[in-house]
């Protein structure tokens, strides 16, 4: 890890130097694998040696094959989805294996050590620091699963059973933070061609610790709920798990209480007959119960969510008189009645506003227009979408009122977030962008911690460094969040303009203003208007129709008049509030649009991330069918780019050797003289700082001793070059403990 003295490399130079380069490596390669009976055991893949995306690949699966789920990757663990239980891998008795392991380090890696260590940190430090610990991965790579590990351990460790008077509220308290679990996955998660049970919204929940490191409460911030799959689901894939638990689990009294007779199907409940473990209606029911949510809340809840299921199954149909409304298909009128019944709202105006807009022009009197068919569609649709996102963020409130601690009772949190990987499909839309615009923000804050701040340290101290290639990702983020111009910025401008959007008009506005930056593209063949955005993890093809309207994501007034008007309480407390035209002070339109709320609260969260100290977790999935065991290298190959493992290696091997060393630091205390409780590990992101060590050595005589006068005259960088190397070379003379 020692820096290179300047001048100490002798450089070849020009092609001939790289290609020598490359066949050397390419026989380090050869080399390294022909050893095939020990790549499993490269628990850490800075070991491995070359570092390069084929002997990283052939580690894993070696490890995968010796059924080794979880392997460090420096500053990263990497985890392999099994896609079966593993016994015994996450019992109590392994959970108390690593909370008391005197170096949890040291045991095999596990996710239960970067619960730890972040356990630890907290405890550990003068001033205590949060903790975040950062769950990514693509859909079914295992980050529900590991978060819910993370979750039971920290239920389990920092559980008190010695507090007999307290013990109650302590239990309940944990089991209340485990139980808004099953509860948001209900809700939340959905059955999708990769993954059975797919978190449908991204969630940073924070655990709270009081003094004593015991968890107190929690509380949970949800991001980006996919509320399109109320409405409309891809094929084969499914709507929110909670439905298709009410059609399984709900008892006859309650079928009949939701209007749901037995034989009943539904238009938004497609793949009903495939029967899911996820599927658990008592599971959800005793978690509500648990929280607070009482039988009549629930009632409240359930036949709000019927008379959704009820609405699903109106269609509309052309009046023969084309200046009337839209009629109802004779089946639907039934489906209406009961719709209407179940949300409390009256029936003829429901039908009414689903199906006729009021044009309001300043203070002169209502005007009446009938709805086109696709529009009649379009604002079922958005009935639906409007008020389960609305029931979904009330539950989330509801949860955090239930097991967020008194401000006064807690003083550290450790943050678990599970987010939605990266995403590019055939089609890609604002969802897409939104998600992957995340996930940007997210590697820019990884490469922030581990590499540039260490980088830029080392030049600080004025030393040449080998540095290692990282992509800095800012012209990306600048090309999406930028002020004035960005797309997020241009997506906006065209919401406010308030007038039917062109997607073509917009293709060009975008090449216009951004063109110039390098992470932009255009396919010249493609016929729809489109744009290709260079993301870290690869180009996305985003498809323009469409966005401006999911960014405006428009409510029909008439739609939240009716819901102000509920009998059903719930439904009735979720719009009270609510401004139905979001008109401003001044009578100006407030468009606070989709990209704009998510860019606020995605900057809340970094915030949060950047005052705490992170643990990344990578979970790959080894194959997309869900197969246990079985791992295919081109699908793993792609997620280690995506993720970019292999820089994310070379940035930890170049700071391992010298976490390493920190224990090390120990003994060369003591030789120095110097004390280790006084060697204050500076904050800085790279874990410590050089500037730290060499003030708190400054004065120690076997560092100092015999300096060359000239040494003294090559100023401070000469100073600290010679210091470092001398302390470098004195620990690595001393024992590791
Ligand atoms: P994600 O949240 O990333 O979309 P999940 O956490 O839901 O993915 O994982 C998908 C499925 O993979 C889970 O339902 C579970 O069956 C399986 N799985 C994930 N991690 C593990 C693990 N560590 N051990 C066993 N099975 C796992």
């Amino acid at each position: 890890w020692l820096p290179q003295v300047k001048g100490g490399v002798r450089k070849k130079s020009g092609l001939a130097h790289r290609k020598s380069l490359n066949d050397s490596l390419e026989g380090e390669v050869k080399a390294f694998l022909l050893d095939e009976g020990q790549l499993h055991t490269y628990d850490d893949l800075t070991k491995v040696n070359p570092v390069t995306p084929t002997t990283v690949l052939k580690c894993l699966q070696a490890r995968y094959r010796a059924k080794v789920f979880y392997t460090h990757a420096g500053c990263t663990l990497v985890a392999l989805n099994p896609f079966q239980p593993v016994p015994d891998l996450y019992s109590l008795d392994v959970m108390k294996e690593y909370h008391c392991a005197p170096q949890p380090q040291e045991s095999k890696p596990h996710i239960f050590i970067v619960a730890e260590e972040a356990y630890r940190n907290v405890q550990g430090q003068v001033e205590p620091v949060n903790q975040s610990l950062v769950v990514s991965g693509e859909s079914g790579a295992g980050k529900t699963w590991t978060s819910r590990c993370l979750m039971k351990y920290y239920a389990t460790v920092a559980a008190s059973s010695s507090l007999m008077k307290s013990q109650d509220t302590v239990e309940r308290i944990e089991k209340r933070v485990l139980d808004s679990n099953p509860i948001m996955e209900a809700f939340g998660n959905a059955c999708t061609l990769r993954n059975s049970n797919s978190s449908r919204f991204g969630k940073y929940i924070q655990l709270q610790l009081n003094r004593s490191q015991l968890l107190v409460g929690a509380s949970v911030q949800t991001y980006l709920l996919e509320k399109t799959r109320v409405a409309g689901q891809p094929a084969n894939e499914r709507n929110f798990h909670i439905f298709y638990q009410m059609m399984t689990g709900g008892s006859d009294e309650q079928r009949r209480e939701w209007k749901m007779s037995h034989d009943q199907r539904f238009a938004w409940l497609p793949n009903a007959e495939k029967t899911l473990e996820e599927d658990c209606f008592d599971e959800t029911v005793e978690a509500m119960v648990h929280l607070g949510i009482n039988a009549e809340k629930q009632g409240h809840i359930f036949r709000i969510l019927a008379g959704l299921l009820q609405l699903g199954n109106v269609t509309f149909c052309s009046a023969m008189d084309e200046s009337q409304p839209c009629d109802l298909e004779e089946k639907s009128k039934d489906f209406m009645h009961r719709c209407a019944s179940l949300l409390c709202v009256p029936v003829e105006e429901l039908q009414t506003c689903l199906r006729v807009r009021t044009l309001r022009a300043g203070k002169q009197s209502a005007l009446f227009k009938p709805c086109s068919l696709a529009d009649c569609s379009v604002r079922r649709d958005c009935l639906a979408k409007v008020v389960y996102a609305q029931l979904f963020e009330w539950l989330v409130t509801f949860i955090n009122d239930s097991i967020c601690a008194d401000n006064s009772t807690w003083c550290n949190f450790i943050g678990l977030l599970d987010v939605y990987g990266f995403e590019c499909f055939q089609f890609n839309n604002l969802e897409q962008l939104c998600i992957n615009y995340a996930n940007e923000k997210l590697q820019q804050h990884f490469v922030a911690h581990y590499l540039k701040a260490q980088q830029e340290e080392y030049v600080s101290e004025g030393l040449e460094w080998s540095f290692v290639k990282y992509q800095d990702n800012q012209g990306c983020l600048d090309l999406i969040e930028g002020i004035p111009i960005g797309v997020f910025s241009l997506l906006n401008e065209e919401c406010l303009l308030n007038r039917a959007s062109d997607a073509k008009q917009f293709r060009v506005r975008l090449e216009k203003e951004l063109s110039d930056n390098g992470s932009m593209s255009w396919d010249k063949f493609s016929k729809q208007p489109h744009f290709t955005v260079a993301h870290y993890a690869g180009k996305v093809s985003y498809q323009i129709e469409g966005m401006m309207e999911k960014n405006k994501d428009p409510v029909p007034p008439e739609l939240i008049h009716l819901l102000q008007k509920s009998e059903n309480p719930l439904l009735h407390q979720l719009f009270a509030d609510r401004d139905p035209v979001g008109q401003g002070t001044r009578g100006l339109r407030q468009v606070v649009t989709v990209v704009s709320k998510f860019k606020n609260s995605l900057e809340n969260l970094m915030k949060i991330l950047h005052s705490t100290t992170p643990h990344y977790t990578r979970c790959i999935k080894p194959n997309t069918d869900c197969r246990p065991l079985t791992f295919k290298k081109e699908e793993v190959i792609m997620q280690l780019e995506a993720c970019g493992i292999v820089e994310t290696i070379h940035i930890s091997a170049a700071g391992f050797p010298i976490r390493r060393a920190v224990r090390r630091w120990h003994r060369a205390a003591i030789v120095l003289q110097g004390s280790w409780r006084k060697w204050r590990v500076s904050r800085s992101p790279a874990g410590f700082s050089l500037g730290s060590i060499k003030l708190h050595y400054q004065r120690s005589p076997l560092l100092y001793a015999d300096l060359h006068p000239d040494h003294k005259r090559d100023g401070v960088t000469g100073l600290n070059q010679i210091l470092l190397e001398r302390l470098y070379r004195l620990i690595c003379i001393l024992p590791l403990q």
